[in-house]
């Protein structure tokens, strides 16, 4: 998919005032700092539509962007848990469980790893919990450059095998570096491939 157009759209904390809109929507989520605007920037070919390293603590919003005025792609903030008063349970920020369970034009999450670490529990019990909520989602690996082509292999490797632990198969996942300008083009591809199924029912 070549991308035409991008635009910012609107900014919300509540799921409610997300655009009212049929168009497909493709949510990009994960913990801060993991690479998360580096590389909706690299999508889309804009130095800035998402705004790089921001500083955590910031107001944390569901942002829309338009791609080629017919999809939606969402900038969800980073996951972290809840604090929830006299219980020791973890739960996600609320509003992002919201976003997920509400939103029914969401196609497919996009769930970013940085593939420089070890599987981290926080990361393996989102992805538990979209499963549980039938959220279909994908995993990116991003800042890949970081790694020896071994390393990162190795790591991968590691990744899955800790996956199927819990999962009857690997997600389909991406390999990307924001810093190369590498693995966007498969992750388009995707996009364009599910946006076209949607378009022919
Ligand atoms: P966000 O908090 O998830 O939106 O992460 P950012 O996109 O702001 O990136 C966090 C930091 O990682 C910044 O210093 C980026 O320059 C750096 N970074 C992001 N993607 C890459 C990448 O692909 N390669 C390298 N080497 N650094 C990256």
């Amino acid at each position: 998919m070549k991308i035409k157009s991008a635009e910012f759209v609107v900014s919300n904390s509540k799921v409610e005032q997300c655009p009212n809109s049929s168009l497909p929507e493709y949510a990009f989520i994960g913990r801060s700092n993991v690479g998360k605007s580096s590389l909706i920037n690299m999508l889309t070919g804009r130095k800035s539509l998402a705004k790089t390293s921001a500083k955590p603590g910031k107001t944390q919003l569901i942002n829309h962007f338009l791609i080629n005025s017919n999809w939606h792609l969402v900038d969800l903030p980073g996951y972290g848990y809840a604090q929830v008063s006299k219980s020791t349970k973890k739960v996600f920020q609320k509003f992002i469980t919201a976003y997920f369970e509400q939103r029914k034009q969401l196609v497919c999450a996009f769930v970013l790893i940085d593939s420089r670490h070890q599987p981290q529990a926080i990361d393996m019990e989102f992805m538990q919990w979209l499963g549980e909520n039938t959220i279909p989602f994908c995993i990116i690996f991003t800042k890949t450059d970081k790694l020896k082509l071994k390393e990162l292999e190795k790591n991968i490797e590691n990744y899955k095998a800790e996956m199927l632990k819990t999962w009857e198969e690997m997600p389909e996942f991406f390999i990307t570096s924001a810093a190369k300008n590498t693995g966007g083009e498969a992750i388009l591809d995707y996009i364009e491939n599910i946006n076209k199924q949607l378009n022919k029912n």
